[in-house]
């Protein structure tokens, strides 16, 4: 709490400091150009964070972000549904996208297989992915985990899941750093990675 700031505004700057990267220096700085906007700019900026925790929800199909009960790439009648790619996170999949090679549908498993913090199998969509595949019609399933321990893991425990259906496993090639995120890789990277993608043993 700063002496000579209204409650309001130091509220302001105490909830603008809690997001990621913002230090008390640019929370201030925000705060301030947030109070010298116009009132619909700063207002569409409380809209447009009220409407993604209020309108937000799961793909009832892959588990990703969605506002309705299909997210934008399961209406897509022009995606290749006989090709799914396993991702751990929603933020997975917009990192693959913007490569602009992908013409499949994801899974969105909601984290990695991790015993020691918790996370079992039945925590994540694992179960929904052995339903979408056993349905039938699949083609392919593209392992694309985080090229680490965890994510390598969580790839291999659900080839062993799917290996009675038949279906071709791949997992993206090691064009991409072991031990990294898929956050962090470039595009051109992912790309590589896309394209080679080799069969999962
Ligand atoms: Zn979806």
């Amino acid at each position: 709490m700063t002496a000579g700031y209204t409650e309001a505004v130091n509220k302001l700057i105490e909830e603008l400091g809690k997001l990621p990267g913002i230090g008390p220096k640019t929370a201030e700085r925000l705060a301030f150009h947030i109070l010298k906007s116009q009132k619909p700019e700063a207002l569409a900026l409380a809209q447009a964070i009220s409407d993604v925790k209020t309108k937000i929800k799961q793909c009832k199909i892959c588990y990703n972000f969605a506002e309705s009960d299909l997210c934008p790439i399961c209406a897509d009648t022009r995606r290749d549904k006989s090709r799914i790619c396993v991702v751990e996170q929603p933020k997975d999949v917009i990192v693959l996208e913007k490569t602009g090679q992908c013409k499949w549908v994801y899974h969105v498993l909601g984290g990695h297989i991790a015993p020691l913090d918790g996370v079992e199998p039945k925590d994540l969509t694992i179960d929904k992915l052995i339903e979408r595949v056993r349905a039938g019609g699949i083609k392919e399933i593209i392992m694309a985990t985080n090229p680490n321990l965890v994510g390598d893991g969580t790839a291999l425990y659900i080839s062993s899941l799917l290996k009675s259906t038949g279906v071709k496993i791949t997992r993206l090639a090691r064009g991409l750093a072991t031990g990294t995120t898929l956050e962090y890789a470039s595009a051109r990277m992912l790309s590589d990675a896309i394209t080679a993608r080799q069969p999962l043993e």
